[in-house]
Formats: C-alpha cells, structure tokens, sequence
C-alpha cells in the first residue's frame, strides 16, 4: 500500500515507523523540519508512565508503556529514564486512596507514601503515590530513534505543507498527525492552548512527579550534564495563535512555577533559567481522537496534553488500522459532534 503520512511530530514518526515496518511505501510529510519547536512533540522531556489516576487509561498503558523499551532497543539510543513518578495529593482528598484500588485492581506495582526518596518536601497533610516503573524520555532521542527506525525500513521524508486533505488523494491510505493544525485542516473542533514549562537552577534527584489533582503541575529531575530542572504547567493555558510562529511565555503560569519551586525545594529565590511555551490540542472531553476521517483517511491527533507516552502504541495501532487488524478504542471516536460543520 502507498500510504502518506501529514506530521513529522512524534505521533506521525511512530505512525510512519509502523507502516513502514509492516511493508507499506511510506511517505511522511512536514511543513517544518523533524523536532521544531513549534508544536508539542519537543521539550527535552516527556512523562511516560504505567499509571494513571483512571482504570481507562491506565489498562491502554499496560499495552503501551513497554513499547519504549521495545524502541530503545530496536534504535539502540538510550532514551528511557526510569526513575519512578509520584502523584501527590492531599490525604484528605482521599484521591490517592481511589488511585491505589486501581492500581491495585489491575496489578500495577506502587507504593503509598509519606516522604519521597529525593529533597523534595510532602507537607504533614500529603500523601503520595509512587510507581516505579515510570520516568520519562528524551524527546531529542525519541523522536531520532523513531524516524531512524522509519528510515530504515523504508520510509521518505518530504519537507512539505500539505494544504487540504485531498492534495494527497494519489496514496492509498493517508493518516494526518497534524498535532494542533489538524483542526483548520481537517475541520475538526479542537482547542490549541499555549503551556509554559521552565527550567529552575538547581539539582533535584527523583522521581518525576505530578502534583496531579489540584493546581495541575508536574516536574522533573534534571537532565544528564544540567544543572537545572523542569517544572510545566498542565491546567488549561490561553488559546494560541497558530498563525503565528512566536510562542509567548505566560507570565502567570511562570509565576505559579517559580511559587511551586519555593515551596517543594524550599528555594528561597528560584532562578529561572529558561522558559518556554508549548501548545496543547484539547478535545472537547480530553481523549484523543483517533479514526477514520472518511475512507482512506486515519485522523492521529488531539493527543497533547498526555498523548506523548501512547506515541510508540498509536504509531503499532494505526500500522494495524490500515489493515483492518485493529480498532482504536470507541473512547477515541470521532464522532459529528467534533467536525465543524455539525
Ligand atoms: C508543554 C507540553 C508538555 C507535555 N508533556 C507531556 C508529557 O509529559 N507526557 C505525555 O505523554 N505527553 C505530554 N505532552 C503531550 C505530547 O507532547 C503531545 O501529545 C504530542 O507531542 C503530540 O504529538 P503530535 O505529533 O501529534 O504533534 P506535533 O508534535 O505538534 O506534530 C505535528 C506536526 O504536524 C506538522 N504539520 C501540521 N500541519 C501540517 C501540514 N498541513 N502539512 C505538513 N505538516 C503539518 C507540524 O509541523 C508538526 O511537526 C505535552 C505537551 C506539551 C505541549
């Protein structure tokens, strides 16, 4: 089969590394160079986990977390940081409680914790849950891993933007993974907002962490060789201007990290070394869309915010997709209520 594949982000790398591997004459098109700064896949890090605070999610991860392994080793690049996450949150909330049972329902392997095993400090009211095997990974090698792999099975790269989805109509199959663009091209209601991440002065030895059921922050330890460390911000950021190419920092949010740093690391005047904003593609309810758009056209998209960690496993599904193999799940629809024009 001809098949072309729309985003050189990390979603249409591994969408076109799969296709490839399956034999099929692969082309992967960009409008950019493979890892711009001007979508969501770059960044330095990304979480990657087995666990998250919904049975949902959290059984896709059992299928999906072990295919970063399995990408280490077909790439040979050392590209996974397996250093544990902990998910804090107030005792009193009884959340922590609710992520344990499932955890505990479906075999995953976690502590539930007073005190973590780094500098970072739990008030006397925090509780937090730690999974060991999760960390995070190098979107520099990730995204070389994959495309390497793509290669070499096979695949081109066009630099090129495709402007509709019928410019593409010669290739037998086509999968667009446009991250935040696939909105105006494919019409579909989508959402880009701006997330700004910095980087703080300082050393932290851990496990990543999420301060996941309240302000919605998340962080990690420094990089190999840095002297500083990540902390983002998840909760809904403004809408971005996707005519643009500026990505403009958010001084609130900034101001939020900064106020987080103080108060985990005990920092008294964080030092804000690098900041920078990112976009996120929200849905309407938070879960991907992935499907057929019509005959001969798979939609991979709307997956910011969290998609990252799925990346290896969209990029199999999608290779099985084509071949009627495979479905994704029904959660992952798209339905009327997600096309413009309804
Ligand atoms: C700040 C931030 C932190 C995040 N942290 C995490 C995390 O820790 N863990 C996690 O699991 N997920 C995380 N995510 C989400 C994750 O990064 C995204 O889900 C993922 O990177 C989306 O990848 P993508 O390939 O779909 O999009 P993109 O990386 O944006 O790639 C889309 C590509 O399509 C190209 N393109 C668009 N339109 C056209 C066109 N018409 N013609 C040709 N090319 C086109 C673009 O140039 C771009 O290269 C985070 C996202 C952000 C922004």
């Amino acid at each position: 089969m001809r098949v072309a594949v729309v985003g050189a982000g990390i979603m249409g790398a591994s969408c076109a590394r799969w296709l490839a591997e399956a034999g099929h004459e692969t082309t992967l098109f960009d409008a950019h160079q493979p890892g711009h700064v001007l979508g969501s896949s770059h960044g330095g890090q990304k979480i990657v986990r087995q666990a998250y605070p919904d049975p949902f999610h959290t059984a896709l991860l059992l299928e999906a977390h072990p295919l970063w392994r399995e990408l280490e080793e077909a790439s040979g690049l050392e590209l996974y940081h397996e250093v544990g996450l902990a998910y804090i949150a107030a005792t009193s909330s009884g959340q922590t409680r609710e992520m344990a049972a499932i955890l505990e329902h479906l075999g995953v392997p976690y502590q539930e914790v007073a005190a973590l095993p780094s500098s970072m400090s739990l008030s006397a009211d925090e509780t937090a849950i730690l999974t060991p095997e999760a960390g995070w990974v190098s979107t520099v090698q990730a995204l070389a891993g994959t495309l390497m792999l793509a290669r070499r099975a096979g695949a081109s790269f066009v630099h090129q933007k495709v402007e509709s989805v019928h410019e593409l109509d010669d290739f037998d199959l086509r999968v667009f993974a446009a991250g935040a663009w696939a909105g105006r091209l494919l019409g579909l209601r989508l959402v880009p907002t701006l997330q700004t991440s910095a980087y703080i002065r300082g050393r932290y030895e851990g496990p990543v962490w999420i301060e996941g059921f309240g302000p919605e922050l998340y962080g990690f330890p420094n990089e190999p060789g840095s002297d500083a460390f990540k902390i983002g911000f998840h909760a809904t950021g403004p809408e971005a201007n996707l005519e643009s190419t500026a990505r403009p920092v958010q001084n609130d949010q900034l101001a939020t990290l900064v106020e987080l740093a103080k108060q985990r690391f005990m920092i008294q005047e964080p030092e804000v070394v690098s900041a920078f904003a990112c976009i996120y593609t929200r849905t309407r309810d938070e879960h991907f869309r992935i499907g057929f758009l019509e005959p001969g056209t798979i939609v991979v998209s709307a997956c910011s915010g969290h998609g990252y960690k799925f990346a290896p496993w969209i990029g199999r599904m999608v290779s099985r997709m084509a071949t009627g193999e495979a479905q994704p799940p029904p959660e992952f629809a798209i339905t009327e209520a997600d096309r413009i024009s309804s």
